[in-house]
């Protein structure tokens, strides 16, 4: 847990509660926290999951690990306490996006299961809803991918602190979705992870209607 250097701050609550945010959205905020390896399959998920919803009309916006690496967290490096930072400061961010009425969909490898049980925890005070997905492949398959060329680097000793190579990844215990993308297509995994989201109410599920119209093979989504 990061120290709170400031004293004296308490969150400050203005006159457009986080309910009335979801009611012109039309949607809950939610984290949707992807795990795994390098070359796993997050961000390919990731993108492929926000145009799914995009289709629906739910408003995501990704948090991918290089966008941020670029950004707010350039001063960070991949030792086990910048990593740690990093997951923390990300987390932060979801939130605020989860206190937006957003869905994010955060992409980072995560290596550390009390990195990631920490964000979980801090969702949860916050009554914001956290959804691991475990982004599960081989650490073979995922070599073989490399499509970054950052394996090849790793083991050429060119890349210190690379996970999987000679930095630890812890996985997952009881991930909210688990995904086996050397297994599964990307459609396979998006419809997994719209199941889990429509199953526990999150997103509201695509109903099938029959139009009224006496055209027995119209059906519409809603
Ligand atoms: P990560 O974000 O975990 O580092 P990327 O999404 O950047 O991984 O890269 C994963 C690579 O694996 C991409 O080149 C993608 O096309 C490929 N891939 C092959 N099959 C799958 C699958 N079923 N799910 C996700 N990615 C896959």
């Amino acid at each position: 847990m990061a120290e709170q250097k400031a004293t004296n701050v308490t969150w400050h609550k203005g006159l457009v509660s986080r309910d009335d945010r979801c009611k012109i959205l039309c949607q809950s905020g939610v984290t949707i926290w992807f795990t795994g390896l390098s070359a796993s399959g997050k961000s390919t998920v990731a993108v492929a999951l926000e145009e799914a919803l995009f289709e629906r009309g739910k408003l995501s916006y990704r948090l991918d690990s290089d966008n941020v690496r670029l950004g707010i967290n350039k001063d960070l490096g991949f030792s086990k306490e910048d990593r740690k930072e990093n997951i923390r400061r990300v987390g932060e961010i979801a939130k605020l996006f989860g206190d937006a009425g957003t869905i994010s969909l955060s992409s980072f490898i995560s290596p550390y299961k009390s990195d990631r049980d920490e964000v979980r925890r801090s969702h949860e005070t916050e009554n914001i809803k956290f959804v691991e997905v475990f982004v599960d492949c081989p650490l073979s398959v995922a070599e073989k991918r490399d499509p970054k060329g950052l394996y090849k680097k790793a083991r050429a000793g060119e890349i210190k602190n690379f996970t999987g190579i000679d930095d630890p990844y812890e996985t997952p215990v009881d991930p909210e979705v688990h995904l086996r993308t050397d297994e599964s297509t990307v459609e396979e995994e998006v419809t997994a992870i719209m199941e889990y989201l429509e199953i526990n109410k999150i997103i509201e599920a695509r109903h099938l209607i029959r139009a009224d119209d006496g055209n027995d093979s119209a059906a519409v989504g809603v």
